[in-house]
């Protein structure tokens, strides 16, 4: 679906991402890992298009999207700080892509009422985001999210402020979502543990440069690198 080509992104001297390339199937789920500061978030923002490379391709489905704006890439994007509209209810959240793509109130309505059940939410719809929990909020930022069935979903550490039950209950209803929606989905994260739990591909990220993108088991049986196999080894 979506791949990047030998890309790069400086800040003055800092190479964040440093000649990437990767190839994301339709319908897969790859999770972006790394420690903090190895460009994860550098090299989602590029393919989100809230950043611009300083050299190389972005593309989908084989064609050049470089110079397409992000909001014109009709990907689905949640990020760490969730940033819920405060003064609209869960619903007139929800249903804000849905409007903004021109949906009427009434199909509206029912995608907004499909989606709060996506996420374990039904009956939620009225209130406003800070009567809710962490979790629920983020959860919430997972059903706009969806609710316009982006055929791709990025996600930029969207647990990270979860404490560990809430964490693990999410990542299983995200896996369950995936298979449901069928969104391909890139999903960040510097948690070992999450990542090879949850993706079918993990690209694992040092400096700005990708060690290997494998599946969790090439990850832990044929590491490419020492770098992969202390990182991988972690965990345990
Ligand atoms: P974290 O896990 O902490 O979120 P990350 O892997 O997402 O880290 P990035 O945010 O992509 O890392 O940052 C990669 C590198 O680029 C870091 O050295 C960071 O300081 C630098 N960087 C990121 N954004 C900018 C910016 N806007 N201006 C200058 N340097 C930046
Ligand atoms: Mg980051």
């Amino acid at each position: 679906a979506v791949s990047v080509d030998a890309i790069t992104k400086m800040f003055g001297s800092v190479k964040a991402v440093d000649g990437v390339s990767l190839s994301v199937q339709p319908g897969e789920f790859v999770a972006l890992l790394g420690a903090s500061g190895s460009g994860k978030s550098t090299l989602l923002m590029m393919i989100a298009g809230f950043e611009a490379p300083s050299s190389g391709d972005i593309k989908l489905d084989g064609v050049r999207i470089n110079d397409v704006p992000g909001h014109r890439r009709g990907f689905g994007m949640v990020f760490q700080n969730y940033a819920l509209f405060p003064h609209m209810t869960v619903a007139e959240n929800i249903a804000y892509p849905l409007r903004r793509r021109g949906m009427s109130g009434r199909d509206a309505e029912r995608e907004v009422t499909k989606a709060l059940k996506l996420v374990a939410l039904d009956g939620y719809g009225a209130r406003l985001p800070s009567q809710l929990s962490g979790g629920q909020q983020q959860r919430v930022a997972l059903a706009r999210a969806l609710v316009f069935r982006p055929p791709l979903l990025l996600m930029d550490e969207p647990l990270g402020a979860l404490d560990r039950k809430l964490r693990q209950q999410l990542q299983m209803e995200i896996k369950l979502i995936h298979k449901e929606v069928g969104s391909t989905i890139i999903f960040v994260t510097h948690d070992q543990e999450e990542a090879l739990s949850m993706a079918d591909r993990v690209a694992v990220l040092e400096r700005g440069r990708l060690q290997q993108f494998g599946s969790p088991r090439d990850l832990y049986e044929e590491p490419a690198t020492a770098f992969v196999a202390d990182f991988i080894g972690e965990m345990n």
